[in-house]
């Protein structure tokens, strides 16, 4: 069941979020060549406990840490370690902040230094890809118009869009109805509705589409070896454009 919030659990949506964002830019202020992924995780957390939230992921199907750190090739869920980020480097770093009973949720692929104009251009259309689907995240149109309108394009520019991890509703849990493909919608999916609260996160990989779990159990690579970026935030459906819920100066 896909819940509809109201003014006062959006209210707390957006701190949620808010901290969620501030956390990120901690850590995006930290990126550096021979930064360990761990002193991200690290700083994410103190941050998030400093605002009065607990990190959405720590625990959460008994993920051990706060957030991901996705590495090149890393799609999502890379655990954070005494791995040292690389000029040249392209870095997913996924993050939630859980506050007041509200959850935020959101990503960004960052550039360690100099990296290829290859990298660049994976990293831009995948964050163009979150644009083009949530123009359709208002009222008038289907929850797949999202889904549609983010592969067509990362399609369209030569890249693939993984199946196996979708976007999500959010709100009290950090999972929730409905869940929103980024490729390979059948039917057009449920009419989006004023207060819905969504995750909105294309993956997208610079080659083939199809992915795999490494050993750990956790770190979602592609199966070709090639790069893989990643873009999320949380929205609000309106009347209008969607609200984003975790604001960041990107
Ligand atoms: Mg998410």
């Amino acid at each position: 069941m896909i819940t509809i919030k109201t003014a006062t659990e959006v209210e707390k949506m957006r701190i949620a979020g808010q901290i969620t964002a501030g956390a990120l830019s901690k850590v995006r202020d930290m990126l550096a060549p021979g930064v360990t992924t761990m002193a991200l995780d690290t700083a994410a957390r103190s941050y998030i406990e400093k605002h009065g939230a607990t990190p959405s992921f720590l625990g959460y199907r008994d993920f051990p840490y706060s957030i991901t750190v996705s590495i090149n090739e890393e799609v999502i869920h890379g655990l954070p370690s005494s791995r040292k980020l690389m000029e040249g480097d392209i870095v997913g770093i996924d993050i939630g902040a859980f506050k007041d009973g509200y959850h935020g949720d959101m990503c960004r692929t960052f550039a360690i230094g100099k990296i290829t104009p290859e990298a660049q251009r994976l990293i831009d259309v995948t964050r163009q890809s979150y644009f083009e689907g949530i123009k359709h995240a208002r009222v008038g149109y289907r929850l797949h118009d999202i889904t549609r309108a983010i592969q067509s394009y990362a399609e369209a520019a030569g890249y693939s869009v993984v199946r196996d991890y979708i976007g999500h509703g959010i709100g009290r849990n950090l999972h929730e109805d409905p869940d929103i493909p980024n490729a390979g919608a059948k039917g057009r999916g449920p009419a989006l509705a004023k207060g819905m609260t969504l995750a909105v996160e294309p993956m997208i990989n610079a080659g083939r589409f199809e992915v795999y779990t490494r050993g750990d159990n956790w770190t979602v690579v592609t199966k070709d070896g090639q790069l893989s970026a990643h873009y999320e935030n949380t929205i609000l459906v309106t009347d209008e454009e969607p609200l984003c819920l975790t604001l960041f100066d990107d």
